[in-house]
């Protein structure tokens, strides 16, 4: 406490001000509010307008703000670290070697350029050869493990019925587009990322000295659109119970022949008496193509998943045809900088090693230990807004508290980093290093089949700006990155950081009860723990919050899917009223002192504007709509408010104002 209070005189500055006392502090004052945009009729761009007037999208982003990828100062540490460990010498086999050298590899293009599609041709070869169905599974299964998921798909994470043990999941896969829809969909923007993709396969297929480069396009892309034909929706997908359908195996060989699934699992690596298919409609179209597809036209198919799966760690043709493509998507003018691509390809292959040189170098111990009382916090609002709740009943409530205080609390970093083996790590071998880091994924996953959940395991890396809850081992997870500045600092006043990483705690706290969540008892296993009668209320007030996301527009006539972000939207209206509650239990929440002209309810609202400010390019945000699972920025913020009646008293919003919504409408779950 003592501590607290002297960075506390060291940041701010009292000044009088009339018979209120004003603090006056530096980053932790809005700037640029604008005054001609009412709270109430939007307030986001009330807090943000002239942020987004300012905020220049460089070049090489699609975008730009704090959270996630878009985080450039973040992604600058991460490059300072690898700049650094590069130039040493390390002990063989430690994270700084390892993760020095892995970027030096990737750096050295010179030597990737001079080496032109030379990694892939054995597997080309391999293509060429294959004589049978079975050859081409072997090959498929061989080529999964190095994260060439082309016809199949396979993870290993907790049964559902049993949390206990982990299995084999089968998921639909095959696809080069974001999509299944974006074969279907007719509209000029969906139709030019075909075009674009199809422009890709060919320029692949050209760059290896294909002929007939337009006409292997036409056939990978057509047995593309067939098994599109098979996948769901990622609305469909939302539904956990449809989504899992356990299988003995001895059955599947029986009516997949074609697929051949006990040399498949042989192929794999894997023991299994029964999986699941999470997708079942997807591998019984694909037991019907293996034989109906010529095996010439598979090989085509093959051809262009190898080319895709590899093009970004060949040379330069190949990167920046890949390129070409992706920026039709992200609407990217261009490439960043060898550097920043190689600061993402670490992260992904190597983020647990990077994330510990992140840790000792910018993790404050002291933010674990305050973040964590802020979870403790939320935790209790949120029991106590559930003694409250005037829907549910007590049985079901029971079972609610006792879910919310069996959730693992995980934040900054892993207790136990994880250990990449004996991955051999070679200055002058990027492609070779990323398979073997690819391979040494695949086998850190299929060791943990059926044994009990890894529960050190973590599903994001340290120095990634983001938080997560995981169902199957009811788990809260806020890592290193998202601990900082708007989020959280230990500088800042309550306010700040309540409606900042506070907001962020109560989100995912709510993931555990939001559509799927609820799904899942405080054990992971989909089972109901609700009574009948609750369950069907919950679900009537979820029925609303789709049905008042959807009415949401974002660009021209494209419609937010309210059915698709339901679990996001309902966690964000949780997370505000949650985070707003624990708030009002700290000694700012209860006092009415202004700082920077604004009373603690004010900032705190003010704070969460602040945190989802995101500018991007309107071809990520069309993407964004139809594959994400989140709002955009702006409804992440006035979604919730609208609901909520403490901002309405806050900012004085009226009827009459935009966004007002009389009581009964103010929708509530939690
Ligand atoms: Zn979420």
């Amino acid at each position: 406490m003592k501590k607290l209070f002297y960075f506390t005189l060291a940041f701010f500055t009292l000044v009088s001000c009339g018979k209120e006392k004003e603090v006056e502090a530096n980053k932790f004052e809005f700037d640029g509010i604008d005054e001609s945009i009412k709270p109430g009729d939007n307030f986001f761009l009330h807090v943000n307008k002239t942020w987004y007037d300012n905020a220049v999208i460089a070049d090489d982003q699609a975008g730009v703000g704090s959270y996630s990828f878009l985080n450039i100062p973040q992604k600058k540490l991460l490059e300072n670290i690898l700049e650094e460990v590069s130039s040493g010498t390390h002990e063989k086999g430690s994270a700084d070697q390892m993760v020095g050298d892995f970027y030096s590899s990737g750096m050295n293009t010179a030597l990737i350029n001079e080496r032109g599609f030379e990694p892939i041709q054995s597997l080309l070869d391999q293509i060429n050869a294959i004589n049978s169905i079975p050859a081409m599974m072997e090959f498929v299964a061989n080529e999964y493990k190095s994260g060439n998921g082309s016809l199949i798909s396979m993870g290993v994470s907790p049964d559902n019925e049993n949390s206990s043990v982990n299995m084999l999941h089968f998921g639909q896969t095959g696809l080069g587009l974001p999509d299944r829809d974006y074969y279907f969909k007719t509209d000029e923007s969906t139709l030019e990322i075909q075009k674009a993709y199809q422009a890709y396969l060919t320029k692949l297929f050209e760059l290896i000295g294909n002929e007939n480069a337009e006409q292997s396009t036409s056939t990978a892309y057509g047995i593309e659109k067939q098994l599109a034909e098979a996948h769901k929706t990622r609305i469909e997908r939302r539904n956990v119970k449809a989504n899992y359908n356990k299988i003995a195996v001895a059955d599947l060989k029986i009516n997949q022949p074609n697929i051949g699934w006990s040399k498949l699992l042989d192929h794999f690596g894997a023991e299994a008496d029964s999986v699941d298919i999470a997708q079942p409609a997807y591998y019984a179209k694909l037991n019907t193509m293996l034989p109906s597809v010529s095996l010439a036209d598979w090989k085509t198919y093959l051809k262009a998943k190898v080319l895709t799966n590899y093009a970004d760690i060949l040379s330069e043709p190949f990167e920046t045809a890949a390129f070409e493509y992706s920026k039709i998507i992200s609407g990217q003018a261009v490439k960043q900088s060898r550097a920043q691509i190689m600061v993402n390809k670490v992260d992904r292959q190597l983020g647990f090693a990077l994330g510990q040189l992140y840790v000792e170098r910018y993790f404050n111990e002291e933010a674990k230990s305050r973040v964590l009382d802020l979870v403790n916090n939320l935790q209790k609002a949120f029991e106590n807004r559930i003694n409250e709740l005037d829907w549910m009943s007590d049985a079901t409530k029971v079972q609610a508290k006792e879910k919310l205080y069996t959730i693992t609390k995980k934040i900054g970093y892993p207790d136990v980093w994880r250990d990449y083996g004996n991955v051999n790590i070679d200055k002058d071998k990027f492609f070779e290093n990323v398979v073997a880091l690819r391979q040494n994924d695949y086998q850190y996953g299929l060791d943990k089949l059926n044994k009990a959940p890894n529960k050190d395991e973590w599903g994001t890396t340290p120095s990634t700006v983001t938080a997560y809850y995981n169902p199957p081992l009811n788990e809260i997870v806020f890592p290193a990155g998202i601990l900082q500045f708007p989020y959280f600092d230990l500088q800042a006043d309550d306010a700040i950081n309540y409606g900042g990483i506070g907001m962020v705690i109560g989100h995912e706290l709510t993931h555990a009860f939001d559509d799927q969540g609820a799904q899942f008892d405080k054990d992971g296993n989909v089972k109901n723990w609700w009574t009948d009668e609750d369950y069907e209320k919950f679900q009537a007030k979820t029925q609303l919050i789709i049905d008042r996301y959807s009415s949401y527009t974002v660009l021209d006539s494209l419609h937010l899917k309210g059915a698709l972000s339901v679990g996001e939207n309902t966690a964000d209206n949780g997370g505000i009223s949650i985070a707003y509650d624990a708030f009002k239990l700290t000694k700012q929440g209860q006092d009415t002192v202004k700082i920077g002209g604004y009373t603690p309810d004010q900032r705190f609202f003010m704070s969460i504007a602040r945190i989802w400010r995101v500018k991007t390019r309107d071809e990520y945000l069309r993407n964004y709509v139809k594959t994400n699972s989140h709002s955009p920025p702006m409804w992440r913020v006035n979604g919730p408010l609208m609901n909520f009646t403490p901002f309405y008293e806050a900012f004085d919003v009226q009827p009459g104002d935009a966004n007002y919504k009389p009581v009964e409408e103010r929708i509530k779950i939690w």
